[in-house]
């Protein structure tokens, strides 16, 4: 049997594994790379990737008959009402955030979890319910929307609530 193995915590992993899973690298400290060699052909093959596809969309946007096809998208997007009501109405609430008039809370108001919380419009988009906000954690923000039916039962809940006053 061959004498003790030296065996090294994976940065990224944190596997312990011999020296011989990581790469030589004579510039740092210990003579070795911090991640793994299998963590460190993940980490450039995500690095490729992602380079890849920022590539692809600058090639694509550096020519202009592109960029104006990406615009007139754009600009068709924002014409669907539904569209340009949920961006105004975004818009305002942010404005009524900037200027104090709204007050995000520093919880969640589903799961009471502390985050910067999103604004909900339960009321939908239309003008007179640009603040009718509820102030779910992203987590819950994505579940309300996934899960209509729960939030009909709740805006039906929170609709009478705030018509009281
Ligand atoms: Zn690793
Ligand atoms: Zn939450
Ligand atoms: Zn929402």
């Amino acid at each position: 049997m061959p004498e003790t193995v030296v065996l090294r915590r994976c940065y990224s992993c944190k596997t312990e594994k011999p020296l011989t899973d990581f790469y030589k690298n004579r510039a740092l400290p210990l003579g070795h790379e911090r991640q793994c060699i299998e963590c460190h052909k993940k980490m450039n093959r995500t690095r490729k990737l992602r380079n890849r596809s920022k590539e692809r969309s600058r090639i694509f946007s550096s020519n202009p008959e592109n960029r104006a096809y990406l615009r007139a998208k754009s600009n068709k997007y924002m014409k669907l009402p539904e569209v340009r009501f949920k961006h105004n109405a975004r818009q305002v609430v942010k404005r009524a955030i900037d200027t104090g008039k709204l007050i995000r809370p520093n919880r969640c108001s589903e799961c009471g979890k502390s985050c910067i919380p999103q604004a909900h419009h339960y009321n939908g988009y239309d003008k007179k319910h640009r603040f009718d906000v509820i102030w779910p954690c992203r987590e819950c923000h994505d579940l309300i929307h996934r899960l209509p039916d729960s939030v009909a039962e709740r805006q039906a809940g929170v609709a009478s609530g705030g018509m009281a006053g």
